[in-house]
C-alpha cells in the first residue's frame, strides 16, 4: 500500500499517546506544544536531519533503524550537554510512492527510543518531499547553568571517550564494499544507544569540564572542544578503545558512534564504568602554543591543534579529517 498523508498522521498521533513526558502539558493536537521544564532548569533544543541517500541507504538500512537512529542521534547530543530529554517534534518529507509499510517501520523504529527514554512527540509536519527526509528536533533539561558545554576544557585536564570507537564505520565500509551487513540490535550502526545515563552521573558528581557527543569522529570532534575551549590537545594511539571490526584509523576518524567525548579536571576521580559503559582515558589537555593563539579564532586554525602519540613513541599532528559518509568518490 501507498503512503497516505491522512494514516500517517492518524498512526502518529497514534503512537506519540503512547509516549509521555510530565513536562509536555499539550503535546499534538494545538497549534504549538506547550512545555514547562522544571523550575530552576534550562531548556536544551537541538535539531538534527536525516536525508535518504546522505545519511542513510534505503538499500541498507532498515526502515526502523533509520527511525531509531533519527531520535538517537537527537538525544546523543543532549547527552552531549547533561540533559534530561523532554520531548521531540518531528518533520517528515517522503516521497509519494513510498509504502505505507516503510513509513510504519520507521515511526515504530523512532518510538521505541522516545519510550525507552520517555520523550514525547509532541508536534511535526508532514509533507511530500522527493526523497526522505526527517528533521527531528529534540527538547531538553539541565539545572540553571550546569550543562556541560564544548568551552570548559583547560589545560592540564585529562581527555576521556565512553565505549569504543569506530563500529559504525566499520559497518559502513563493508557496506561501501558490497558487503550486505545484518541489522542486529546491538549493532552501534543500526541502533546506536545515545549515552544518557553516563551524562547524567558525569553531570551529578562534577566530573567533567566540557563534552562533546561523537558524531563526525574523534579527531574533529577534539577539534571543536580545542576550538571552543581554546586548548590543544595530546592522545595516544594505544589508548584509545577500537571496537572489534574497526581499526585505529576508523577510530580516530570514523564518525557516528555517539559516544561521549569529555575532559575532567587532573583531580576528579573518573570511573573505568558508568552505568556498565566503559570508560577510557586516551590523553591530556595541551595550552595553546604561542603561534597558534596569536591567530584568529577560526576553525582553520585547529586543525593543527591536536598531536597523537603513535605506538612507536613518536608524536605526530592528527588533522580532523572525520568521515565523509556517503560522499561519492
Ligand atoms: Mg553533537
Amino acid at each position: 500500500m501507498l503512503l497516505s498523508e491522512k494514516n500517517l498522521i492518524g498512526s502518529i498521533r497514534r503512537l506519540a499517546a503512547a509516549s509521555r513526558n510530565q513536562a509536555v502539558l499539550r503535546g499534538i493536537g494545538d497549534d504549538c506544544a506547550v512545555l514547562r521544564p522544571k523550575a530552576g532548569f534550562d531548556l536544551l533544543v537541538t535539531t538534527d536531519l536525516s536525508i535518504e541517500d546522505v545519511h542513510f541507504r534505503r538499500a541498507w538500512h532498515p526502515a526502523r533503524s533509520v527511525g531509531h537512529r533519527c531520535l538517537a542521534r537527537g538525544l546523543s547530543d543532549i547527552a552531549a550537554m547533561s540533559g534530561e530529554p523532554l520531548a521531540c517534534f518531528l518533520s517528515l518529507g517522503l516521497p509519494p510512492d513510498l509504502p505505507q509499510k516503510w513509513a510504519d517501520q520507521f515511526l515504530a523504529g523512532l518510538m521505541a527510543v522516545a519510550r525507552r527514554w520517555s520523550v514525547e512527540l509532541a508536534g511535526g509536519d508532514v509533507s511530500s518531499a522527493a526523497k526522505i527526509t526527517a528533521d527531528i528536533m529534540v527538547v531538553g533539561q539541565a539545572p540553571t547553568g550546569k550543562a556541560i558545554l564544548r568551552s570548559g576544557a583547560k589545560p592540564g585536564d585529562r581527555i576521556f571517550v565512553t565505549g569504543q570507537l569506530g563500529a559504525s564505520a566499520a559497518v559502513l565500509r563493508r557496506m561501501f564494499a558490497g558487503e550486505r551487513v545484518r541489522p542486529s540490535r546491538s549493532s552501534r550502526h543500526f541502533f546506536p544507544e545515545p549515552r544518557l545515563e553516563v551524562a547524567s552521573v558525569l553531570r551529578q558528581r562534577g566530573l567533567a569540564s566540557s563534552m562533546i557527543d561523537l558524531s563526525d569522529g574523534l579527531s574533529v570532534d577534539l577539534a571543536h572542544i580545542c576550538e571552543e575551549s581554546r586548548v590543544a590537545a595530546r592522545i595516544s594511539a594505544s589508548k584509545i578503545p577500537i571496537a572489534s571490526g574497526a581499526d585505529l584509523q576508523l577510530a580516530l576518524h570514523g564518525g557516528e558512534d555517539y559516544e561521549l567525548l569529555f575532559t575532567a579536571p587532573p583531580q576528579a576521580r573518573v570511573p573505568k564504568q558508568i552505568a556498565e559503559v566503559q570508560i577510557s582515558e586516551i590523553g591530556a589537555i595541551l595550552r595553546l602554543s604561542e603561534r597558534e593563539s596569536k591567530k584568529s579564532h577560526s576553525r582553520k586554525d585547529y586543525s593543527s591543534a591536536i598531536e597523537i602519540l603513535d605506538k612507536n613513541g613518536l608524536l605526530e599532528p592528527l588533522a580532523p579529517l572525520g568521515w565523509q559518509h556517503f560522499r561519492k568518490k
